[in-house]
């Protein structure tokens, strides 16, 4: 998926991910759980223990993996990164636990997509920082346990209830993380346009903060594409007018819609009279798979009150329709 307004990691983005906040200062937004996690940092580090383990949920591109890379900075540890898919076999996740240090940190992203006999191997570990090896094969097996340093897990994933409910509940720290104001946005690309050292005014940092999708990895993707189109333009600042401008040449409405969500809003309307249709058909009316178009189309236009779930299917609202320049139907 090469959407510039894509909230999933693209290759282009690794030159960002470079400019993560790397203490929980520098972590805009996300207030609720931020102050959490900084008590029960702080509480851990006074007792010498490790943290609890921490479970992120929410949306891509909202700083689930810089959380986690901030909770090990400000917890003084190593932090060892993986995901779910990553870890193919049991005795993956046993090699790369056995490998911790004590007090460190293990980031599983995605990891509702670990395999059943890989989770098996992750409930003893989180529970008694142990895990069971079999020795030996046939009459002749034995199992063996095997003590592991502490250390603390954290996972993340798009929804909480994707999890299976045994591992949901070895998590001590159940933090979500929403979508951002456009506010918090705003500081975010303000943030990064200093670290590119880049002359931009708040106007325009709001400008790009708008048309973000509430997602700071949209936020600073935008910023760079409006970068380049400002340095090829000779532009010596960018304000609010010339971020408008760029962002227009980029196909990003002021609402951050893109071509696809106005395909998708327009077959609603005029091949469904608005719905209610199913999301099978109207994905299938727009050649997308149904699951690309629920994770990753559909939740903004719901959350920006574009769409709406009923029990019979999708209905396009009134706002979408006075968004598109269209006459809202009656009834
Ligand atoms: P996720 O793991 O949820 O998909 P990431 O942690 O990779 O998201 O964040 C995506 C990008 O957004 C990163 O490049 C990071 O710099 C930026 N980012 C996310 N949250 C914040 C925040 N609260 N403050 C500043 N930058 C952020």
């Amino acid at each position: 998926d090469e959407r510039l307004i894509s909230a999933e990691w693209m290759r282009e983005d690794a030159q960002l991910d470079t400019i993560r906040p790397r203490f929980l200062d520098d972590y805009i937004g996300q207030r609720a759980a931020v102050e959490n996690l900084r008590i029960f940092i702080q509480a851990a580090k006074e007792r010498g223990e490790p943290l609890d383990h921490v479970l992120l949920y929410g949306p891509p591109g909202l700083g689930k993996t810089s959380l986690a890379m901030i909770i090990a900075n400000e917890l003084g540890v190593q932090i060892r990164v993986t995901s779910g898919p990553a870890i193919e076999r049991a005795g993956d996740l046993a090699a790369i636990l056995t490998n911790l240090q004590p007090g460190d940190v293990l980031f599983i992203d995605e990891i509702h997509r670990l395999s059943p006999s890989v989770e098996e191997v992750l409930y003893p570990a989180m529970e008694d920082f142990a895990i069971d090896i079999v020795i030996g094969k046939g009459p002749s097996a034995r199992s063996v346990r095997l003590d592991l340093p502490p250390f603390t897990l954290i996972g993340a994933t798009t929804r909480a209830g994707l999890l299976s409910h045994p591992l949901r509940d070895r998590f001590g720290v159940m933090l979500h993380l929403d979508y951002y104001p456009v506010r918090d946005l705003a500081e975010i690309v303000k943030r990064n346009a200093r670290i590119l050292q880049l002359s931009i005014t708040e106007d325009g940092c709001a400008e790009i903060a708008r048309r973000a999708r509430g997602t700071p990895r949209i936020a600073n993707r935008l910023l760079k594409r409006v970068r380049d189109i400002a340095q090829v333009a000779g532009w010596p600042e960018i304000d609010a007018a010339r971020a408008a401008e760029a962002l227009a040449q980029l196909h990003v409405d002021p609402l951050g819609l893109d071509a696809t969500d106005k395909r998708i809003l327009e077959a609603a309307m005029d091949k469904f009279g608005g719905g209610p249709v199913g999301l099978d058909t109207l994905a299938a009316a727009v050649g997308e798979e149904p699951s690309t178009l629920e994770d990753v189309y559909e939740p903004y236009l719901l959350q920006i009150g574009f769409l709406k779930r009923t029990p019979r299917g999708r209905v396009v609202m009134p706002s979408a329709y006075r968004h598109l320049g269209r006459a809202v139907p009656s009834g």
